[in-house]
């Protein structure tokens, strides 16, 4: 069911509101940004993300041919959300981002594993309990 949540970065500059369904899958990747900064997302459709202050402590980061765009705050490095435009602007959220979601209900989200490395979103890598 579709819930708002607020976010934040660690250091409280950059706040936001989400619009999530968590019985949805979330992800991991192993892509090299998604592994290096082990980032576990679920994803917001367009206009489910609204930034409620501090957009311009974001730094823009782009990636894979400059089409998609995360945002790390430029005080404590932490990436509240990023967007995926080849696809629709739809967003990742970083679900260690949201506040008011308990460990108990993060460790019963259903995790799915996608083959970013290789462009096979749908499939899950051969090896994936370290993402
Ligand atoms: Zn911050």
């Amino acid at each position: 069911m579709l819930k708002t949540y607020r976010g934040s970065c660690h250091c409280g500059a950059v706040r936001f509101e989400a619009d999530l369904d968590l019985d949805q899958p979330t992800y991991r990747c192993n892509r090299s940004i998604c592994r290096r900064t082990h980032f576990w997302p679920v994803v917001a459709r367009d206009g489910g993300v609204r930034v409620l202050s501090g957009e311009p402590e974001l730094t823009p980061y782009l990636f894979n041919r400059r089409k998609n765009q995360h945002g790390f705050c430029r005080h404590c490095g932490a990436r509240p959300y990023g967007t995926d435009t080849p696809i629709g602007r739809m967003y990742g959220v970083n679900l260690g981002c949201l506040e008011g979601v308990s460990e108990e209900e993060l460790s019963r989200l259903s995790i799915s594993c996608a083959d970013g490395l290789n462009d096979r979103w749908q499939d899950a890598p051969a090896f994936c309990s370290h993402l």
